[in-house]
């Protein structure tokens, strides 16, 4: 068993494992099997408040007396550090989440890894601008860190998003409280004890799991933290603006998503159909840029419904301890639920399931891959975020008509076209509202592009440069020297 996972994982707070003040601890489920797998402290208003202060002392610290450069090696230094332990996080993630081993090591480990080596590379390169103001003084702008931070992160890639958020947060000079979604708790915890390995002093990276309504809303109320970044629900998001308004900490929301995949007739098909499928039943449909809406021109409409429903079902379902599995089960009894009563939402609208449409084991959270065919733009399955892998598919006539079905949903988070004609594309890449436009390929991100969506799909941008303005604050020194 890896990471001694021996029934109760305490918080993480100012470089120690401690219980809750409360005492209480929840439990953390493997969805595969539906057993407890351990025992987690469950921070409140008072754990949180502690993870604050070691968090600004340490801000305040030796944090803030290290050189960027050294921060920059320690960053390094835990990937390192983590790629020792890459079996161990791997299984862990697993285990805790439902994701196949085989996903994690292909594609969350590697981004955990470059995310982390990327954001190293950066924290030296931090810089201000002298700026020519006047003649009578040296006028110049330094970016300073904001502080402390406080990353809360859903439960789909608990890795990955969180690395997304505390490297460049700690490349930047902040320092962070991590709240990890309550029924991912594990990976959150070893990461922060494999920060303490690499070296990174305590109170640096703090980790508090525990519900969103208590420890979340702590954090995101807490008057001595300065920013507040967050991966989650539009609903989630909402309260997060109101509850970080108190002291007007910085927000950075990366919410929900319903995103459309447009295939023309003029595409390669069978590639388009390999990555529709890629696109919703990756990580079992639960990923904020899902392709959870396939729209497809009348003229090739069956024959893209056949081939997919076809794909759905050679799907491998099945244990994501086993290598050879492609998909796992739904993070949670309540995931499956909302997924499954999605379905029959569908059904009853009239739309046809063509593939899947039902629980497959007895045990464990597991949905078949499903595909829908007759879908309308109105139903509710075609304009809701089900987060679970269950495609809708949708017949369009012609350009115009691809654009309003694309563009008609709350969010605005990615959209792909699978066309040959170049004039289109780039049509579409202008005309579509998305904050990423895949062009014959659906779903690949890269730390190095900026990442984020519009209206109900958030506000901000992570990944690549544009991460730093998130962490940082540009103040003007104006040095009078005299004319
Ligand atoms: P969620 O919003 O319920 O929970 C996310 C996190 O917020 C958890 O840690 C939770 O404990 C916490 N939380 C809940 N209520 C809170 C509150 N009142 N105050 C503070 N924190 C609170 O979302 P989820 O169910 O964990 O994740 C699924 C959602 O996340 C989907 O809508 C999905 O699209 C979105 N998501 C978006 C992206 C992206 O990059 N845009 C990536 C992954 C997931």
């Amino acid at each position: 068993m890896p990471f001694d996972l021996i029934k109760r994982q305490n918080l993480l707070i100012d470089g120690k494992r401690v219980p809750a003040q409360s005492g209480r601890y929840f439990t953390t489920v493997n969805p595969a099997t539906e057993e407890v797998i351990a025992e987690v402290a469950e921070a409140d208003e008072a754990d949180i408040d502690a993870a604050v202060r070691s968090a600004r002392a340490a801000f305040e610290g030796p944090w803030s007396k290290m050189r960027a450069a050294d921060r920059g090696k320690l960053l390094l230094k835990f990937a390192d550090v983590i790629r020792d332990h890459q079996d161990e996080l791997i299984e862990l993630e697993s285990l805790d989440s439902g994701k196949p081993v085989s996903a994690i090591r292909r594609q969350d480990m590697p981004a955990v890894l470059d995310t982390l080596t990327y954001y190293a590379g950066m924290a030296d390169k931090i810089n201000g601008q002298v700026i020519p103001a006047r003649v009578d003084a040296l006028t110049y702008t330094v970016r300073e860190p904001l502080g402390v931070v406080g990353a809360i992160v859903p439960w789909n890639f608990p890795l990955m998003i969180g690395m997304w958020k505390i490297a460049p947060a700690l490349a930047c000079g902040c320092t962070v409280v991590l709240k990890p979604a309550e029924i991912t708790p594990l990976t959150a915890l070893r990461l922060g004890e494999l920060a303490l390995e690499a070296g990174f002093p305590p109170g640096v990276l703090n980790v508090v799991p525990g519900f969103g309504k208590t420890a979340g809303n702590a954090l995101v109320e807490h008057p001595d933290v300065d920013k507040i970044t967050f991966t989650g629900s539009p609903g989630v998001g909402r309260s997060i603006l109101r509850g970080a308004a108190g002291n007007l900490k910085r927000v950075t929301l990366e919410l929900g998503g319903k995103s459309a995949n447009i295939i023309f007739p003029d595409a390669d098909i069978d590639a388009a159909v390999r990555a529709a499928a890629a696109g919703i039943f990756f990580n079992t449909g639960q990923v904020c840029s899902a392709g959870s809406r396939i729209l497809v021109h009348e003229a090739i409409y069956d024959t893209v419904i056949e081939k997919l429903a076809a794909r759905a079902t050679t799907i491998r379902v099945g244990d994501p301890q086993d290598a050879s599995t492609g998909m796992g089960p739904l993070v949670s009894d309540v995931q499956m639920k909302r997924v499954l009563d999605y379905i029959d939402i569908g059904v009853k609208e009239g739309a046809t399931v063509v593939a899947g449409g039902k629980r497959c084991t007895e045990a464990g959270y597991f949905v078949a891959p499903t595909v829908f065919g007759g879908v309308e733009h109105e139903m509710r399955i075609s304009q809701e975020e089900i987060f679970g892998p269950v495609a809708t598919v949708i017949k369009f006539k012609d350009e115009e008509d691809a654009l309003r079905l694309a563009n008609g949903t709350v969010y605005s988070l990615a959209a792909g076209i699978w066309s040959a004609d170049i004039g289109r594309v780039h049509r579409f890449a202008r005309r579509l509202k998305a904050g990423t436009v895949w062009v014959n390929t659906f779903g690949p991100t890269d730390i190095r592009l900026p990442w984020g969506g519009s209206r109900d799909s958030g506000f901000g941008r992570e990944h690549g440069d544009m991460a730093i303005e998130n962490f940082t604050e540009t103040k003007v020194v104006w040095i009078n020297t005299g004319a």
